[in-house]
């Protein structure tokens, strides 16, 4: 005979927020504006800024040679699409 079993409780919680963004409240420093909605550069420093913040920032170069948080070397994590 099967034992009867109870599911207690289960919490199960999608996070949707991208954990790096946590890192800069989810706004951009460049532009003081939330990172959603638009295409963003994250670094290995986990700090995100918008795709098109950062190519004002070099001109035509649309990458970063350190990071405007910590000056640290820049390294691109990856890049999100709108
Ligand atoms: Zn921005
Ligand atoms: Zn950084």
């Amino acid at each position: 005979m099967a034992r009867p079993y109870k599911i207690a409780k289960v919490n199960i919680s999608i996070n949707l927020v991208n954990n790096d963004y946590k890192t800069t409240n989810n706004i951009c420093e460049l532009c003081k504006t939330p990172l959603y909605g638009k295409g963003c550069i994250v670094g290995k420093c986990h700090h995100a800024f918008h795709k098109e913040c950062v190519r004002g920032l070099h001109g035509a170069n649309n990458t970063l040679i350190s990071c405007p948080i910590d000056n640290s070397a820049w390294h691109l994590a990856y890049t999100t699409f709108a």
